[in-house]
């Protein structure tokens, strides 16, 4: 999802196209959980009731006894849900007007001949203690043994809250995300990676087919995960089913307003959802996927399904706004948004990137949501900064804003605070949160760009995202990859930016008419350039490798230094202190253009990224 924060700088190198030949690209995910779902909609009592079953295959190395199930809606059902519990600011930080819920009816394991063993009575729906109702324990009659599938049957009724967290209704708007009884990911190990649903996570599940057939009346206009596959109205009734595998999560969208807009974008049938009236932001949607669809799929390797779904919600349910399913995205932005401002355009880029981070590649996001927000922040700066140049964020009365000059000071508010690289529920507030796993993610990543070329980290994230594709990688493999593109010692920065609140400022400490001083504090390193100022009008520019606390830099003695600047061109983007990259006299009309450019930028980006 999205953030409440966003900034950038274009890079100034433009990237080389990634060479990668995508033919070896792995076509299909390990299909782990089948989920079989009839769901019927009541937009009057805003109610979905379900049914069907659920294939589950241990695909762990050891037998369990036991199943986790996520029932997310829960979430909603009362004050003392772990998610209105731990309100930390951000989205989602005021209670639903009209509570929401998910009500399980039945839970049978089915043997070979379908005969039913009923599994509700020994549901554990809560711990001790506590009331939170998302991370229901399910015990097993019967071992399942590595390899060994087991089929459930379900039923449930869900009662959708107003629109709250990326789901619920408004009016007859309905958006139906985390809504069935899900499964959730058994590792590798045996262990359960299993969470009550946290006021700052998100999801974490197996890669499967869904099969969903949805029955909504006549009017309504639906939007879901994967393609139409058999349509029909029958008895006032819309009846679609939507079938898709290879994905991990299932949304739906049913709405008596919704207008539409398709086009084949790269091989993929677009479709846009719409309210009447926000035909030109529809279009926008439609050309931000136009640009970024061929774009990501180039860079992150190529997007595999045949549909893509782009839901705009009206202003007034935004709360639906900013989300990513499996091809079906959520984009926001008022009718009356300028076209100087891109933030629908930045959402919309922000939210197909989450196909790959999250979707394809899909990591756990309760766990380490650096991995899929902070990767995909950064492939919503790249793509903009490529698509959009330097006012990549807004373009208004003459000023440009890029979208990654935002995240760059943002991201320094907190970074002494907490690391990036932990779970989500760890953060101590909505703001932190956004602005290290975000912000920061989005900052370290532009700065190897910048200091170390953009071809080179676009072809870390590329490799990664193709390795990974249909996988469950964790931070030491996105880490290893780095060493391999980039080498140990970038590697080892990565590693102290994410996981020890790593920090660097370059200071120029002193110039005389013979030298400039030029330190570095913090814990990370990188190698920058000195640029000296010389009375005659001249300049020369030094390296350094950045590794050292400190270095002199002498002057030619032709001509006395006047000023220094330590890293003139920003490439060490997350610098804590801008203010102090130069020294000595500034004025005379010889003040480096780089710094008055740094502080005009960080001034901006200041006052975009405030609250
Ligand atoms: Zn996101």
């Amino acid at each position: 999802m999205l953030a409440g924060l966003q900034a950038s700088d274009p890079s100034p190198q433009v990237p080389a196209p990634p060479r990668f030949d995508d033919a070896s690209l792995r076509r299909q995910a390990d299909d782990v959980v089948d989920y079989t779902l009839r769901a019927t909609l009541d937009p009057q009592q805003h109610t979905v009731r379900g049914e069907g079953t659920i294939r589950w295959r241990n695909a762990s190395t050891r037998p369990v006894r036991e199943l986790w199930l996520h029932l997310y809606l829960n979430a909603f059902k009362s004050e003392r849900s772990a998610f209105l519990r731990e309100r930390v600011g951000g989205r989602g930080s005021s209670a639903p007007s009209d509570w929401g819920w998910i009500a399980v009816r039945r839970l049978s394991l089915l043997d070979a001949q379908d005969r039913a063993t009923d599994l509700l009575p020994s549901m554990e729906l809560r711990r001790p203690g506590d009331e939170d109702e998302t991370d229901a324990r399910v015990p097993l009659p019967v071992e399942i043994a590595p390899g060994e599938a087991v089929r459930l049957a379900v039923a449930f009724d869900d009662k959708l809250p107003a629109i709250v967290e990326r789901t619920g209704y408004r009016g007859s708007f309905h958006m139906v995300g985390q809504w069935f009884p899900k499964i959730a990911r058994l590792e590798d190990d045996g262990t359960w990676a299993h969470f009550p649903f946290h006021h700052l996570s998100e999801f974490y599940a197996d890669f499967g087919t869904y099969d969903v057939t949805l029955d909504v009346p006549e009017a309504f206009t639906l939007g879901a995960t994967g393609p139409l596959v058999d349509g029909r109205v029958a008895g006032g009734r819309r009846v679609e089913r939507h079938l898709q595998r290879d994905v991990h999560d299932f949304a739906w969208t049913a709405w008596d307003r919704w207008d539409r807009l398709r086009e084949t974008i790269d091989g993929v049938d677009v479709t846009v959802l719409f309210p009447r009236g926000y035909g030109g932001l529809a279009r926008r949607d439609l050309a931000a996927v136009r640009f970024a669809l061929p774009y990501d799929s180039a860079q992150y390797g190529r997007y595999p399904y045949d549909v893509l779904t782009v839901v705009h919600p009206e202003d007034d349910a935004s709360e639906a706004g900013g989300m990513e399913y499996p091809t079906l995205i959520t984009s926001e932005g008022p009718w009356f948004t300028p076209a100087g401002v891109l933030s629908p355009e930045i959402v919309t880029v922000h939210e197909l990137g989450h196909q790959w981070f999250y979707g394809l590649v899909a990591t756990n996001e309760a766990a380490w949501p650096f991995l899929d927000e902070g990767l995909n922040q950064y492939a919503e700066v790249r793509a903009m900064a490529r698509w959009r140049g330097a006012g990549s964020a807004a373009e208004v009365l003459g000023l440009r804003v890029s979208d990654a000059a935002i995240q760059a000071v943002a991201s320094n508010l907190s970074v002494q605070d907490e690391p990036v690289a932990q779970a989500a529920s760890a953060f101590s507030s909505g703001a932190s949160y956004a602005r290290l796993v975000y912000c920061r993610t989005a900052a370290i990543m532009e700065t190897l760009a910048r200091v170390y070329g953009e071809d080179a980290v676009g072809r870390a994230l590329g490799l990664y995202a193709r390795r990974y594709r249909f996988e469950h990688p964790g931070p030491e493999q996105l880490l290893a990859v780095f060493e391999e593109i980039l080498g140990a010692r970038v590697a080892a920065t990565l590693r102290r930016a994410l996981f020890e609140k790593g920090w660097v400022d370059y200071v120029v400490d002193g110039v005389t008419p013979s030298s400039a001083l030029v330190r570095r504090r913090g814990t990370l390193s990188f190698p920058v350039e000195v640029e000296l100022f010389l009375d005659d009008g001249s300049t020369l520019r030094r390296q350094w490798d950045g590794q050292g606390e400190s270095r002199s830099f002498e002057g030619p003695g032709s001509s006395p230094v006047r000023a220094a600047v330590v890293d003139p061109d920003d490439r060490v983007f997350i610098d804590a202190n801008l203010a102090n990259n130069h020294g000595g006299d500034g004025g005379g009309g010889g003040a480096p253009r780089t710094l008055e450019r740094a502080t005009y930028l960080m001034q901006l980006a200041l006052q975009v990224a405030s609250p």
